[in-house]
């Protein structure tokens, strides 16, 4: 089982990856608008450095693959992102330790919202990232503990969540990050982190789902 779920988790992380490369001129033009260009290359320089740094995991569990992840990001991108995504994946890992189970998965998103927030300080309706990630962690959690939904059919539910996250940032005025320092000006556009969440999200129920 736990060779099973090992695979599993490669195969996402590398989709991850793969989704990343194609969407980094997505990605450039949306920092473009209201950040400094450099979302794309970073997801994307950081998720190719993940995929070489996770070949040393290979026989790991899935808690200590998943903390490399999130090390290789802090490591390897700078800007905001990186660290927020970094250290809210390898704090929430450590929920990993008992391998993928949907109570598991459902703590693993408690705990990486909560460091996000508690790093980055930023709340629902700031404009960033947490505006994706609040409402699939609430929806993954309803879904699995209210409506006993499988997993896979949870993190689709998530998916359209996170969806409705990004759409919901697009008139929003900017409190945090880069984008703050435009003031209005930010009015109108996509949070580039919220719309790289909703691809890393899309990328693992794609893997999910074959
Ligand atoms: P930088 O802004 O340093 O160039 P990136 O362009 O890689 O870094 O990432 C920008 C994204 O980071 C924003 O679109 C936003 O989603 C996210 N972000 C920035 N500051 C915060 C924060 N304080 N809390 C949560 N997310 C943030
Ligand atoms: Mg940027
Ligand atoms: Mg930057």
């Amino acid at each position: 089982k736990t060779d099973r779920q090992r695979e599993a988790v490669f195969a996402a992380i590398e989709n991850v990856a793969a989704r990343l490369a194609e969407a980094k001129p997505y990605l450039t033009e949306l920092d473009s608008a209201i950040g400094d260009a450099d979302h794309g290359s970073n997801m994307d320089r950081g998720f190719e450095t993940v995929v070489e740094k996770i070949e040393e995991e290979r026989d790991s569990d899935i808690d200590d693959i998943i903390k490399a992840v999130g090390v290789a990001l802090i490591s390897e991108v700078g800007g905001a992102a990186g660290p927020l995504y970094g250290g809210s994946i390898m704090h929430a890992s450590d929920q990993l330790s008992e391998g993928l189970t949907p109570e598991s998965t459902v703590a693993f998103g408690e705990a990486y919202l909560e460091k996000l927030t508690d790093r980055g300080g930023a709340s629902v309706g700031d404009k960033t990232m947490v505006d994706a990630v609040t409402p699939a962690v609430h929806t993954y959690k309803k879904s699995i503990e209210n409506d006993d939904l499988p997993a896979q059919e949870a993190l689709a539910k998530a998916v359209d969540a996170a969806r409705r996250g990004v759409e919901f940032t697009v008139p929003l005025r900017a409190n945090k990050g880069r984008a703050s320092y435009l003031g209005w000006r930010s009015v109108g556009h996509k949070d580039p982190g919220a719309a790289s969440t909703l691809l890393i999200l899309e990328a693992i129920l794609e893997s999910a789902e074959d």
